[in-house]
């Protein structure tokens, strides 16, 4: 006998845009591997339609939802309630409805710390790290990095003041410091992490150049089927290795799909088939 459609439980991401997204794929590979039953639908939502679609989606059964860009800190403001590391960002990349309630989370930050560590070796205490970027990434990706105790880290941005305002939530950080994209300060980073999203719009912003030489790690958070274009600016830079952000992808949605269904995936089959199918 064929199953009631309805009876399956309800995810998806809303973004604008949204369709290049890989999380539709993502979670239904996570689905098949713990044996868990639930259909993930992809949602493009405008930002003067974010609290409606989300009401919606909550008041037709959904049981969660991811919110990426540019939605992380609007939807924030939804919730009636934020786990810790979500208030400490200001921004929400995971919700869950609970009992009528708007539960929001931020899996951005554990995603990317386990892909540096667990899954590419990277030791980050002690680590002179460079964030390339002030926006809802970077705000969720900060306190986790901070918590790591780089000796150093550096919030460089287009907009000086959004990099500012980022140092000043975590003001207590004395390690913490921003600037714009040429008062990088002198020398080698360990690690460079671009969370502008230029590279999405094709562009290439005036990137430090010396922040780079033989040993620095180069991560995008974007990822793309080709090299991305800071992939290719960290090659010519000569940094010792350039990562895309697969595997932060792959990071937080197994964290959000651990939230919601109380079972954790295992995350390195699903980032070998989506690196070989991307
Ligand atoms: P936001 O829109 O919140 O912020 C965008 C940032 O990029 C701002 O700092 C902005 O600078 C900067 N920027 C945009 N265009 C340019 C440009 N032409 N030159 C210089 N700076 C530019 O985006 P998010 O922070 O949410 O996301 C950033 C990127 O990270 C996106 O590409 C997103 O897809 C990716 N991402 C990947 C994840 C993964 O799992 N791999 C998870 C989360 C994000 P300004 O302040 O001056 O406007």
């Amino acid at each position: 006998m064929s199953e009631d459609p309805a009876s399956i439980d309800r995810y998806g991401v809303m973004g604008y845009p949204i369709s290049h997204s890989r999380s539709p794929v993502i979670h239904r590979l996570f689905a098949l591997q713990t044996g868990q039953r639930l259909q993930y639908e992809l949602l493009h939502v405008a930002p003067e339609k974010l609290e409606q679609a989300v009401r919606q989606f909550q008041r037709t059964g959904g049981k969660g939802l991811n919110v990426t860009v540019p939605h992380k800190a609007a939807v924030a403001r939804l919730c009636d309630q934020l786990s810790e590391r979500a208030r400490e960002a200001g921004a929400v990349n995971t919700l869950a409805f609970q009992d009528g309630d708007v539960f929001g989370d931020n899996t951005d930050g554990v995603g990317l710390i386990r892909d540096l560590e667990t899954n590419l070796g990277i030791r980050l205490k002690g680590a002179r790290i460079l964030v390339l970027g002030a926006g809802g990434a970077t705000l969720g990706i900060t306190g986790p990095l901070l918590r790591r105790l780089p000796s150093e880290l550096v919030i460089a941005n287009r907009t000086l003041s959004r990099a500012e305002a980022i140092v000043e939530r975590f003001d207590e950080a004395l390690a913490l410091s921003a600037c714009a994209f040429d008062t990088v300060p002198d020398g080698e980073f360990d690690l460079v992490i671009n969370a502008t999203s230029a590279g999405v719009h094709g562009e290439t912003p005036p990137y430090p150049a010396t922040a780079v030489a033989g040993k620095t790690l180069c991560y995008d958070l974007s990822y793309g089927l080709k090299p991305t274009p800071f992939s290719e600016w960290a090659r010519e830079a000569g940094a010792a290795r350039s990562v895309m952000g697969w595997g932060m992808l792959v990071e937080q949605a197994a964290e959000s799909f651990h939230l919601w269904r109380g079972v954790r995936p295992d995350t390195a089959p699903v980032l070998k088939q989506i690196a070989i199918s991307a």
